[in-house]
C-alpha cells in the first residue's frame, strides 16, 4: 500500500488545495493498493506557474547539461527497475516476469535513446539570407494513459527535456503510483525545480484545466480518441500545439506464401501481452480464406495454453485487465461478436477457471469475422483477436485499411520484397515486416483517427520545437 498526500510541484511535495483523493485498485485482488490526491484547477495553476518560471532558465541550458540530466534519469530508472516492475504488476496487473523488462526496460531504452538528442537543438540551417534556429516550445502538459504507465510518460518527458521545455504530467487515475515513483526519481537526480511537475486527478478536471490553461504552450495526450478530440478542441481556444497518440485497430496481413500457422500462433500470443491493452496491438488477423482453419487451430492452441492469473505467481502469462470498467467493456464486445455471428473459437465472456475475484478475461479468438462487424471496427483493448478471411491480396490490403484508425500493422510473406511492397500500402504510422521488432528510435504515431504527431527518436523531438528564422 502506497499513500501520497502531496503533488510534486516546483521540486517539492506540495499540499493539494482540495481534499479529494483517488483510491488505486489492485486489479488482481480488487483491493486498494494506493491512495493519491485528486487535484483541482488551483493545483494545476500552481504546477503551470512553476513550469513557466522554470522555463526561463531551463530553456537556456546547454545541450550538454540537458543530456547529462537525461543520462542521470536513465540510470535512476535502471537502478530501480525492480520497483517499477512491481508497481506496474500491482496497479496494472502485468505478470512480473514481463512487467519489469517491459514497463521499466522500455522506458530505459527510450530515455537512453535521448541522451544525444539535445545536441540536435544546436544545429542551425542556412537558407539564403536566413539562419533557421530551433527553440523549445515552452510549457508542456502531458496527459497519459494507464496501459504503459511509465513508458507513456517517458516518451513525452525525454524529448521535452532534450528540447529545453518544462512540463506538468497528469497520469491516469488507474495507475498513478508509477508516476509518483517517477517523480521521486526526478527529485533524486536534482533536476532544477519546476522542470517536471506531477498533478493527479480526473481528466475532466485536471486534464481539461491543463488543456485550457493560457500558460500551457503545448498538450500531448496519449489515450482514447474521444479524450484526444476533447483536448484538441479545448487546446484550440488558445491555439496550443496538440499532439495526440490515440487508439488503434491494427491488422496483421498474412499473404498466401507465409507460414500462416506460425503467424497465427505468434499473433495470438502477442494479443495476450499486457492483457491486450496495447494501442498498437495486432488485433485483426487477415488470412487467406483457404488457410483460415490452419490459422484458427494455431491461434486456439496458443490462447488455451496461456495461464491467466495473479501477476506475482510464477508461470502466469497473462494477468487481469486494469479495471472493472475495462473488464465489463471487453466482455460486452465479446458478447457483441457472438451476437453478430462471428465464430467463437477460444475464450468467451466467463471468468478463467479458478478465479473468483479480480478483473480477468480469457484469451479470446473469433473466426469468420467480416470487417464490418463491431469487433473488427472498434478498439476492444483486451485479449481478443479476430480472424478475417480474404480472397485476394488486394482485398487483404483493403480490409487492413478499412478502419478509422491508422496506428500500426504487420505484413508476412515468404518474399521479403513483396512484404515490404504491401507494407507501404498499409495506411498506418508503422508496419512490422515479417516480424520486424519495435524500434525505440523510430518515429511512432498514427494516421487517421489514431492521432497527430510522432513520438520517439529525433523525429519525436520535432514536436517540442519552434523554428525561428533570423533574417540577416
Ligand atoms: P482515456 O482516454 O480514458 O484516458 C487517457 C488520459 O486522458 C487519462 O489521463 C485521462 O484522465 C485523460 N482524459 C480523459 N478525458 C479527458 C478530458 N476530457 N480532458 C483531458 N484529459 C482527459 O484512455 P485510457 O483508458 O487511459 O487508455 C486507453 C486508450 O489509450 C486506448 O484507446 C488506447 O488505444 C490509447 N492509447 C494510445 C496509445 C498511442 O500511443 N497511440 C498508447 C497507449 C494507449
Amino acid at each position: 500500500m502506497r499513500t501520497y498526500e502531496n503533488f510534486y510541484i516546483n521540486g517539492q511535495w506540495q499540499a493539494p488545495t482540495g481534499t479529494d483523493t483517488i483510491e488505486v485498485i489492485n486489479p488482481s485482488t480488487e483491493e486498494i493498493c494506493g491512495v493519491v490526491p485528486s487535484g483541482t484547477p488551483a493545483d494545476v495553476d500552481a504546477a503551470v506557474a512553476a513550469a513557466k518560471e522554470a522555463f526561463k532558465t531551463w530553456s537556456q541550458t546547454t545541450a550538454a547539461e540537458r543530456s547529462e540530466f537525461i543520462g542521470k534519469l536513465t540510470q535512476k530508472i535502471t537502478d530501480n527497475m525492480q520497483t517499477i516492475g512491481e508497481l506496474c504488476a500491482t496497479e496494472l496487473g502485468t505478470p512480473i516476469g514481463l512487467s519489469t523488462p517491459v514497463h521499466a526496460g522500455l522506458p530505459i531504452g527510450v530515455m537512453g535513446s535521448f541522451v544525444e538528442v539535445p545536441f540536435e537543438m544546436e544545429k542551425e540551417e542556412k537558407i539564403g539570407n536566413s539562419i533557421v534556429v530551433k527553440e523549445p516550445i515552452g510549457v508542456c502538459a502531458f496527459i497519459t494513459p494507464w496501459n504503459f504507465p511509465l513508458h507513456q510518460i517517458v516518451a513525452k518527458v525525454a524529448p521535452a527535456l532534450a528540447a529545453g521545455c518544462t512540463m506538468v504530467i497528469k497520469p491516469s487515475s488507474d495507475t498513478p503510483l508509477t508516476a509518483y515513483y517517477f517523480a521521486e526519481l526526478v527529485e533524486q537526480v536534482e533536476l532544477p525545480a519546476g522542470v517536471i511537475n506531477v498533478v493527479t486527478g480526473p481528466g475532466r478536471i485536471v486534464g481539461e484545466a491543463l488543456a485550457t490553461h493560457p500558460d500551457v504552450d503545448m498538450v500531448s495526450i496519449t489515450g482514447s480518441t474521444e479524450a484526444g478530440i476533447r483536448v484538441a478542441e479545448l487546446g484550440a481556444r488558445t491555439v496550443k500545439r496538440v499532439s495526440q497518440e490515440l487508439g488503434g485497430k491494427s491488422a496483421c496481413v498474412v499473404l498466401e506464401d507465409a507460414d500462416v500457422a506460425a503467424v497465427a500462433g505468434s499473433t495470438a500470443s502477442s494479443i495476450c501481452m499486457n492483457s491486450g491493452q496495447v494501442c498498437a496491438a495486432l488485433s485483426r488477423l487477415i488470412v487467406p480464406r483457404a488457410k483460415q482453419d490452419e490459422a484458427v487451430a494455431a491461434a486456439k492452441a496458443v490462447a488455451e495454453s496461456v495461464s491467466v492469473g495473479d501477476p506475482f505467481e510464477e508461470g502466469v502469462g497473462m494477468g487481469p485487465v486494469v479495471s472493472k470498467q475495462q473488464m465489463d467493456s471487453i466482455r460486452a464486445y465479446i458478447q457483441k461478436g457472438i451476437d453478430e455471428g462471428a465464430t467463437l473459437v477460444a475464450g468467451g465472456t466467463d471468468m478463467p477457471d479458478g478465479r473468483n475475484a479480480g478483473y480477468f478475461i480469457r484469451p479470446t479468438i473469433f473466426a469468420d469475422v467480416t470487417n464490418d462487424m463491431t469487433i473488427a471496427q472498434e478498439e476492444i483493448f483486451g485479449p481478443v483477436l479476430v480472424i478475417i478471411p480474404y480472397d485476394s491480396e488486394q482485398e487483404a490490403i483493403d480490409i487492413a485499411n478499412d478502419s478509422i484508425f491508422g496506428l500500426s500493422g504487420a505484413v508476412h510473406s515468404g518474399d521479403p520484397e513483396k512484404a515490404k511492397a504491401v507494407a507501404r500500402q498499409i495506411r498506418t504510422g508503422q508496419v512490422s515486416v515479417n516480424g520486424g521488432s519495435f524500434n525505440v528510435a523510430a518515429p511512432f504515431g498514427g494516421y487517421k483517427q489514431s492521432g497527430n504527431g510522432r513520438e520517439l527518436g529525433h523525429h519525436g523531438l520535432d514536436e517540442y520545437v519552434e523554428l525561428k528564422s533570423l533574417q540577416l
